[in-house]
C-alpha cells in the first residue's frame, strides 16, 4: 500500500514565489488562434493593446493563422510592423487546438493567456484575470456565467457532454469555462509536454492540475465572420473529448455483455427446466428473433465504440507533428 507519509507534492511555485507574486507584473503573452478573422483583427487588437500596455511591462501577442482562406494573413502581416505582434502561420487548416498550441508553443511570457479573436472573450476580462494569478492561482479560466444566448441544441448538448466525460473520472472538467484563460508559465510547460495529439484542451487544462481558479463571464457577441463550430463539428469535437478523456464507454461495454451473458444463462436454465417438466415444445420464436437483432446490434455498437479508440490510436502512433508552420513574422516584445 502506499504510504500515508509520503512527501507533499511541491506547489509549482514556491511559498517565496507565491508570495512575491502579489506584487508582481509580469510579462504577458497573448494568444489568439485566427481562421476566417479578417473583418475582427482591426477591431480587436487595438482594444487588446490598450488592456496590455499599462498592465505589463513587456509583452506579445501572438496570432496563429490557420490556415485561413479570406485576407486574414494580409492584415496580420501589416500588424507585425508593431514590435510584440507576432504570427505564426500554418500552412493549412489543422482545427483551434492545434492552432492554440501552436501559439502557445512560441509564446514565452511568464503568464500567457488566451483568447479568441472574434471579441467573444472581451479583452478587458484579463486584468481581472491578472489577478487572480497574483492572488496565488496557476491557472484562471472565464466561465460563461449563463448559455441563455444559446440555442437549444447547443445547451441541452453542453449538459449532456459534461455529464458524460465527467462520469465517474479523477479528472473533472469545469462545465462551460472555454479557452478563455490566463496560465502561469509552468501550467503552459506542463501543457506543452504533454504528447498526445488528440489536444482537446479543455481535458489537457483539467488533467495537469495546478490551482485552478474560475472568473465569471459573459462572451460578447461575435463581431464579425460566423462561427466555426457549426452542429456536425460540435459533436465531432464533443466525441474527441469523450474518448481522448474517459474509458468509461469500454467500461459500460464490458459490464453491459456481462449482463446479457447473465441473462441469457438464465434464460438457458429456464428453458431446461421448463423441458424437464413439460416436455418438448417448439415455441418461442419471437424471444429468438428480438434475442438475435438485440444482441446483433449491441455487437455492432461496441465494434463502434471500440474502433473508435482504435483509430484514435492510430493517429497517435502515427506521431505526425500537430501542426507545419509555413511562416512566422514579427519580432521583439511590447512595453
Ligand atoms: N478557429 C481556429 N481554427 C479553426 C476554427 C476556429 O483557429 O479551425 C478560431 C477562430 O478564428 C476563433 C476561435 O477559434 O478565434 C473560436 O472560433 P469560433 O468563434 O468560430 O467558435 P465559437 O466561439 O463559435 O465556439
Ligand atoms: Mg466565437
Amino acid at each position: 500500500p502506499v504510504s500515508e507519509s509520503s512527501p507533499p507534492l511541491e506547489p509549482a511555485a514556491g511559498d517565496a514565489a507565491l508570495a512575491a507574486r502579489a506584487h508582481a507584473r509580469p510579462s504577458i503573452s497573448c494568444v489568439i488562434p485566427c481562421r476566417n478573422e479578417a473583418g475582427n483583427l482591426d477591431l480587436l487588437l487595438p482594444r487588446l493593446l490598450a488592456v496590455l500596455e499599462p498592465l505589463a511591462p513587456a509583452w506579445e501577442v501572438i496570432l496563429v493563422d490557420d490556415g485561413s482562406t479570406d485576407d486574414t494573413p494580409q492584415r496580420l502581416a501589416a500588424w507585425t510592423r508593431r514590435a510584440g505582434i507576432r504570427t505564426v502561420e500554418l500552412s493549412r487548416n489543422f482545427g483551434k487546438e492545434a492552432a492554440l498550441t501552436a501559439g502557445l508553443q512560441a509564446a514565452r511570457g511568464e503568464v500567457v493567456v488566451m483568447l479568441d479573436a472574434d471579441l467573444q472573450h472581451e479583452p478587458e476580462l484579463i486584468p481581472t484575470l491578472l489577478e487572480k494569478w497574483r492572488e496565488g492561482a496557476d491557472s484562471v479560466y472565464a466561465v460563461r456565467s449563463s448559455r441563455a444566448d444559446e440555442s437549444l441544441f447547443k445547451r441541452l448538448g453542453a449538459r449532456g457532454f459534461y455529464a458524460l466525460v465527467n462520469a465517474g473520472d479523477r479528472v473533472e472538467i469545469p462545465p462551460n469555462a472555454g479557452d478563455f484563460r490566463l496560465m502561469d508559465r509552468a501550467v503552459v510547460e506542463a501543457l506543452l509536454a504533454l504528447p498526445e495529439r488528440n489536444r482537446f484542451m479543455k481535458g489537457l487544462y483539467a488533467w495537469v492540475g495546478f490551482r485552478a481558479v474560475a472568473v465569471p463571464y459573459m462572451p460578447a457577441a461575435r463581431a464579425a465572420g460566423r462561427t466555426h463550430f457549426r452542429p456536425m463539428r460540435l459533436v465531432n469535437f464533443a466525441l474527441d473529448g469523450l474518448i481522448g478523456f474517459s474509458t468509461w464507454p469500454l467500461r459500460l461495454l464490458t459490464l453491459t455483455g456481462f449482463a446479457l451473458a447473465l441473462l441469457a444463462f438464465g434464460y438457458g436454465l429456464f428453458l431446461v427446466v421448463e423441458y424437464l417438466l413439460h416436455g418438448h415444445r417448439v415455441s418461442g420464436w419471437t424471444t429468438i428473433v428480438v434475442g438475435i437483432m438485440f444482441s446483433a446490434g449491441l455487437q455492432l455498437v461496441s465494434l463502434g465504440v471500440v474502433g473508435e479508440y482504435v483509430g484514435r490510436i492510430f493517429e497517435e502512433v502515427k506521431r505526425r507533428p500537430l501542426y507545419i508552420v509555413k511562416r512566422r513574422r514579427g519580432q521583439g516584445l511590447g512595453e
